[in-house]
């Protein structure tokens, strides 16, 4: 061999059987071979073992959609590069012109425009309601032939809880499927209830410290499978060392969360004392909304403390620029604690009602809890709350 067909051709090392990584190691390849045609077309056709094209699929990203899978307590996982494709990718795959949908009002607003603005162009149609009315949901599933119901709990940002057994329930007596978008309760909670497809952002607490994006979509198989040849088409695939460093803070997925819980928990109560915190929202609260279905459906709470100040969007701003520890930054679930000020989450497009439903004000606050010391966090917080400007 030549040196310039030697670069392209670099010796092949080979581990033996009996010798693993402890970790395993990046399958950083777009392509896989096999040494004939016939073992191709077998692993083209499904019909034997192996990979071939990592736009379809991939090792390193088979991995972490078996864990994903597993926490869940489903049998199939689809990767994705962001969050927001975990949440296109079944809409796309599973619904067709003529289909209606039905959402909620306290939504992750991209999820709102895709189903508002894009799936309508494609002729989909769709009702948003309030995730509080699930008479309405029932009324609307009654009326109207529905393919999808899309919600969230925790919503976000004002953290209600859905009544997931009821909701699901509905939806399966009129024969819709349900999309859950799990992410602010974690990647383990909720499998029990009869939820046919869940969505997450990876990009929040699998990948622990804002230095990764990703998705997932899970479910039973017969269902992922069905989606595979689409959105291998359109293509938002993870990339494998995405994928390496995503199964990488798994492993401390557990430790983060309950320890980001602890800290929200005590956030939350600090606030919750506090005279220039008008409300507190956190699921994990004796007083909250949520609380006594949060109980029943979640064995945590999660690490997002939503609050309102007195004094409404400026003060609010103000708070969030004195903040040491917080930095003013999208996205939740990193290490270090992160804060969203009310000019940041206003709510566009919206009637009085829908307002209403969001719940939403010009006072509110959302706070992503990190592993900072939770003594620092609550002093950061009083003195952020306590400086004269904000009078
Ligand atoms: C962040 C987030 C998403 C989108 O995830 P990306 O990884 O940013 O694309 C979707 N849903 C919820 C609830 C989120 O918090």
């Amino acid at each position: 061999m030549r040196k310039r067909t030697l670069v392209t051709h670099p010796p092949d090392v080979k581990v033996p059987a009996d010798n693993r990584p402890l970790v395993a190691p990046i399958y950083q390849s777009v392509k896989f071979t096999f040494d004939d045609v016939g073992a191709t077309l077998e692993q083209f056709k499904g019909k034997r073992a192996g990979f071939y094209y990592s736009r379809v699929s991939n090792p390193t990203l088979r991995q972490l959609e078996l864990l994903l899978a597993e926490l869940q307590g489903r049998d199939a996982c689809l990767l994705t590069g962001s969050g927001v494709a975990a949440i296109a990718m079944p809409l796309i795959a599973l619904l067709k012109s003529g289909d209606h949908v039905v959402h909620f009002a306290e939504q992750y607003q991209p999820t709102r425009a895709l189903i508002g603005r894009v799936l309508r162009r494609f002729g989909v149609a769709s009702t948003m309601l309030s995730i509080d009315d699930l008479e309405g949901l029932e009324r609307v599933l009654a009326a109207t032939p529905t393919r999808l119901v899309v919600f969230e709990s925790p919503t976000n940002p004002a953290l209600k809880i859905a009544d997931i057994e009821r909701l699901t329930a509905s939806a399966r007596r009129h024969g819709a499927l349900t999309l859950l978008d799990n992410t602010l309760a974690g990647l383990h909670n909720h499998g029990q209830f009869d939820v046919d497809l869940f969505a997450h952002s990876l990009t929040k607490y699998a990948s622990g410290h804002g230095d990764v994006m990703g998705g997932a979509v899970i479910g039973r198989a017969e269902l992922i499978d069905a989606m595979r040849s689409d959105v291998s088409i359109l293509g938002p695939t993870l990339d494998p060392h995405a994928a390496f460093l995503l199964q990488r803070g798994m492993k401390t997925y557990f430790v983060r969360w309950d320890a980001q819980c602890r800290n929200a928990l005590r956030v939350a109560k600090h606030l919750a004392q506090h005279p220039r915190v008008e409300r507190v929202r956190y699921p994990g609260l004796p007083g909250d909304p949520g609380h006594d279905l949060a109980l029943r459906q979640m064995p945590d709470f999660g690490t997002i403390v939503t609050i309102d100040v007195a004094g409404g969007e400026e003060v609010g701003s103000r708070f969030a620029e004195r903040l040491e520890l917080f930095a003013i930054a999208a996205s939740l679930g990193s290490t270090e604690s992160l804060v969203v000020p009310p000019a940041l989450q206003k709510v566009r497009g919206f009637t009085a009602e829908q307002q209403r439903w969001a719940d939403i004000g010009p006072g509110t606050v959302r706070l992503s809890i990190g592993l900072e010391d939770v003594d620092d966090l609550t002093a950061d917080l009083d003195s952020a709350l306590g400086q004269p400007e904000l009078d």
